[in-house]
């Protein structure tokens, strides 16, 4: 597999006094450099953050729209983040799957476009509590990840985030072994469903309630490349302390 990958989901969170903090403390941190560092702050935020932040740190949306541009309402497109700056875009993020109500082939086609545009994806899958507790885990994810699979033909612009729907925001981390289990499952995927070479270089990084105690441990699972990261990624001093987990 390429780089470790950190990625820090800002989600709904800031005001321009706090943003400029996060990334005045952002700049301050030292970060191992053969981590590949990318933070998502909402739309509003993204110039400020692309001017003001280190090109150290590549900028992500967590979201965008899954056509061209025009008369959209509220909408972003994928050559307008380009134009900006912005390298990556957030799809299929449980918030947006199960608060927003996106489904696979809407956020399939949304990872089309937006490849197609040349905006990197970190593609999210992942199940809730009670297809885990039913047995599903597998079932969802594979579902979710074929939806993806469907519309990407180069994975080369892509990393895989696995996010239990459960360990989000919730203190509850998946274990090690957990979060390991379906890591090797997903890369066993890409093997059997697209390719050997794919299934190699593809990131697979692990989100939900990562904090600065428990990613050490996660960090050395043998399919674990990185983290995405929500609300400890609001704090640059800890978000920095998940970066430099790298093994
Ligand atoms: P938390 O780290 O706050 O659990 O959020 C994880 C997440 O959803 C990142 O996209």
């Amino acid at each position: 597999t390429g780089k470790f990958f950190v990625g820090g989901n800002w989600k709904c969170n800031g005001t321009m006094d706090s943003v400029t903090k996060l990334v005045a403390d952002l700049n301050d941190a030292k970060l191992e450099n053969d981590v590949d560092v990318v933070v998502a702050p909402p739309y509003i935020y993204l110039d400020k953050v692309k001017q003001s932040l280190t090109d150290l740190i590549e900028i992500s949306a967590q979201n965008s729209w899954v056509g061209k541009g025009g008369a959209f309402t509220g909408e972003i497109s994928a050559e307008q983040l380009i134009d900006l700056g912005c390298k990556w875009v957030i799809l299929g993020h449980s918030e947006r799957r199960h608060i927003i109500g996106e489904d696979d082939q809407f956020i399939g086609k949304k990872a089309a476009y937006a490849l197609s545009q040349n905006l990197k994806v970190i593609a999210c899958i992942g199940e809730k509590l009670e297809e885990r507790e039913a047995g599903k885990t597998f079932d969802v994810c594979f579902q979710q990840l074929k939806a993806f699979a469907d519309s990407i033909s180069d994975w080369t612009n892509v990393v895989i985030a696995y996010e239990p729907v459960w360990a989000i925001g919730t203190g509850k981390v998946a274990t090690p072994q957990q979060a390991q289990e379906v890591h090797a499952a997903v890369r066993d995927w890409l093997k059997k469903h697209v390719s050997a070479e794919v299934a190699s270089f593809t990131r697979i990084i692990y989100g939900g309630s990562v904090n600065g105690s428990n990613c050490a441990e996660l960090a050395k699972q043998e399919d674990i490349d990185g983290f995405l990261v929500g609300g400890a990624s609001l704090k640059g001093p800890e978000f920095a302390t998940i970066v430099n987990s790298v093994t």
